[in-house]
């Protein structure tokens, strides 16, 4: 009987056998003719590894345990002691505890700078040994766009390597080395997996060389993905495209909603004609403006009590991007380390509320909205 899955089976298995030394001659020579051993390759996190390489259009992929250990990964690729890094203000929270509180241990420095910055004149940031900018296309948790281009231009003007963290865009949105990016990040996590059961990573690199070097550091920081999660992030990539396009829809629909609100002080989502970045999201994002939002509410944290405890199709999950949707509040999770300053300079306060809009009937999420502001504006 000759069995051929449609489907590649889960090589849930950590370890490959060889017939001989000839075989283990076979896969030292021929790369990718071969495997081995799970943390060094493994066909279900190559099959994502290369699924998400081909839709971002780079040279070369790796997948990793988590989101945070592809934004090490990607350091890694460009930074050793001595170095300094260049961070954008306005980043997901691990990402900067990661470089404050553990990478300068290692010696490698950081400097943010600030959104108008991005793409302008990087020199008063730079040190003798400043090698990176890292930033999110668009950002966590305020919604602000990017121009890459400008960013990558910037970079290569200073001879600095550009590194985007692509998760809230999604290559359906913005692919970033179309924009001359230099590294490429996803929390697959989020929308690249897109049903909240995975947690995983990839790094994509545009040249072959930082292919090769993210290979050796993903396999010996052992950062590499296991089988089973790999396979999961595989069978929900499938979909990406679908999702993605229905999340934008209802997150429009549910920004505009918002908007009418007067209990909401402002709704920060790229899609709105008054985001200050909307034309460069429109073009930068191909018309779609992504599934996640954030909006302020006054600064009472009893407000958003009631909102959380109001809503029945909101739930207060900290992650995001999953089909069903979710809230997450910056102050209190992702952006807790900052400190207090660093919080009131991004504008992530008391009253910030974040929501992924997942891909339900949007008139099941608006009904769901109605009710609940209609209860927090009684109490107000
Ligand atoms: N990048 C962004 C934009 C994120 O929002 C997150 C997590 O929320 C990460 C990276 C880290 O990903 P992970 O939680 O998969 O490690």
């Amino acid at each position: 009987m000759h069995i051929v899955p449609k489907i590649t089976p889960i090589y849930q298995t950590s370890v490959f056998k060889f017939e001989d030394l000839n075989e283990l001659e076979l896969y030292f020579g021929e790369p990718g003719s071969r495997y081995m051993y799970s943390r060094n390759g493994n066909p279900n996190s190559d099959e994502l590894a290369n699924a998400v390489n081909l839709l971002e259009g780079g040279a070369g992929a790796i997948a990793t345990g988590s989101g945070m250990a592809a934004i090490f990964a990607a350091i890694m690729t460009y930074c050793v002691a001595g170095d300094h890094v260049l961070c954008a203000a306005d980043i997901y929270g691990g990402s900067s505890a990661l470089l404050n509180l553990e990478l300068s241990r290692l010696g490698i420095a950081v400097t943010y700078v600030p959104f108008e910055d991005l793409g302008g004149d990087l020199t008063p940031y730079l040190q003798p040994r400043t090698r990176l900018l890292l930033c999110e296309t668009i950002s966590n948790p305020l919604l602000r766009v990017v121009e890459l281009r400008a960013a990558a231009v910037a970079c290569h003007a200073c001879g600095l390597k550009l590194v985007v963290d692509n998760t809230f865009a999604t290559p359906v949105l913005t692919r970033p080395f179309d924009h001359e990016a230099d590294l490429v990040i996803h929390s697959v996590t989020k929308y690249i997996s897109g049903h909240s059961d995975v947690t995983a990573g990839v790094v994509v690199a545009r040249a072959v060389e930082d292919a090769s070097r993210l290979k050796q550091i993903g396999v010996l920081f052992g950062l590499t993905l296991s089988p089973m999660e790999s396979w999961l992030a595989v069978r929900g990539l499938k979909t990406l495209r679908l999702r993605v396009e229905a999340h934008c829809r209802n997150a429009e629909a549910i920004a505009q909603f918002l908007q009418q609100q007067p209990v909401v002080k402002a709704v920060h989502y790229p899609g709105l004609r008054e985001h200050p970045q909307h034309l460069l999201a429109a073009s930068q994002g191909g018309q779609l403006f992504g599934g996640m939002l954030s909006f302020q509410l006054e600064d009472e944290a009893e407000l958003v009590n009631q909102f959380m405890r109001a809503t029945k199709r909101f739930p207060f999950a900290p992650s995001l991007a999953g089909v069903d949707s979710s809230l997450s509040y910056p102050l209190g999770t992702s952006h807790r380390s900052l400190t207090p300053e660093q919080q009131v300079d991004l504008g992530i306060t008391v009253g910030l509320v974040r929501l992924s809009v997942g891909i339900e009937p949007i008139s099941e999420l608006l009904t769901d909205l109605e009710e609940v502001f209609a209860a927090v504006s009684h109490t107000v």
